[in-house]
């Protein structure tokens, strides 16, 4: 009989590898270095300030602020090919859709799989747009890399280890969402543990996490951005669409991440919300889309504005 012997990379452990001073972190607060600083391939440091997770031609945690759009899943050709071209026209650098969905019911739309990720492969050759999927297992993390330029792993995957292992040698970018009940340090050992498992090239994505609120679908952790910058040199976005739960929020709340010094945007857009298999409720019209770009257009030109804000906090430089 054969022993598998499962390896954890020891770096996952937490002891403080990095001498007091040498973290940005502990430069700024002495208790986010005992806090953050041990995931030392993730942490920011005077040596490593940050990573640009290039994608293509598109350079994600660089100058430019970069737009990930489309609907929650896949669900037709023409939906996604539609919706590919409008937020394109609009500024989008990146397609959405989800082709294996995790659900809260299994009664729910469970995605197109295969056929999904085809149909947003479509779309990359007929816009130039790079694609983002989210992948829930590690059976599919090959097939998913096949099609997609972007691993998404999703808020209820975020500790999935043995997912996030395999992703470490899938030869693609990783976007990793915070858990709906995950600290910004269990979201940065995840994030560790992709890096160690071989894979540097994670993007952070806070997408609200569970409050006693209920005004919103979750609560948006504004404060996740700047801190999540200041600790690690890993690109962080935003995603205000499962943040919010309703799309009128969603502009204001996309504002925000782009003012407190986000890399980047995901947001969910439908040809048709009311008829949308998933979140609906959430998604954007293209016409909304569009304003929502333009709205954004002043506070994106700002972000120049905006770092320097951060170096006055202690934050960078
Ligand atoms: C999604 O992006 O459609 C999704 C399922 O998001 P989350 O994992 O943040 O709930
Ligand atoms: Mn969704």
């Amino acid at each position: 009989m054969v022993m598998y012997i499962r390896h954890r990379p020891s770096c996952v452990q937490k002891t403080t590898v990095q001498a007091r001073n040498e973290t940005v972190a502990d430069n700024v607060n002495a208790r986010w270095n005992g806090q953050f600083s041990c995931y030392d391939l993730v942490a920011k440091t005077l040596a490593r300030l940050r990573t640009i997770v290039q994608v293509g031609d598109i350079a994600i945690g660089g100058d430019e602020f970069v737009v990930m759009a489309g609907p929650c899943a896949v669900e037709s050709e023409r939906q996604v090919l539609d919706t590919a071209e409008s937020v394109a026209k609009a500024g989008a650098r990146i397609l959405r859709g989800g082709a294996y969905k995790p659900r809260s019911s299994p009664y729910s739309f469970q995605g197109m799989g295969v056929e999904g990720l085809k149909i947003l492969s479509k779309a990359r050759d007929l816009t130039g747009l790079a694609i983002i999927t989210e992948v829930m297992s590690e059976m599919d993390v090959d097939v998913v890399a096949e099609y997609a330029d972007i691993m998404q792993v999703g808020a209820r995957s975020m500790e999935n280890f043995s997912l996030l292992e395999r992703l470490g040698t899938c030869g693609r970018p990783v976007l990793l969402k915070r858990g709906m009940t995950a600290t910004l340090e269990d979201l940065l050992r995840s994030a560790q543990l992709i890096a160690a498992s071989g894979n540097p090239d994670v993007i952070l994505c806070e997408r609200g996490i569970r409050t006693f609120e209920t005004a919103t679908r979750n609560t948006f952790d504004v404060a996740a951005v700047p801190v999540l910058k200041t600790v690690c040199h890993l690109p962080v976005i935003v995603d205000p669409s499962h943040a919010a739960g309703v799309r009128s929020l969603v502009p204001v709340l996309a504002r925000a991440g782009v003012v407190v010094g986000a890399d980047g945007l995901l947001v969910e857009v439908h040809p048709q919300p009311d008829k949308a298999a998933s979140d609906g409720e959430q998604s954007l019209t293209f016409a909304q889309f569009d304003s929502m770009m333009l709205d954004l257009e002043p506070y994106i030109n700002l972000r120049p504005t905006a770092d320097r804000l951060y170096a006055a906090a202690g934050g960078l430089d």
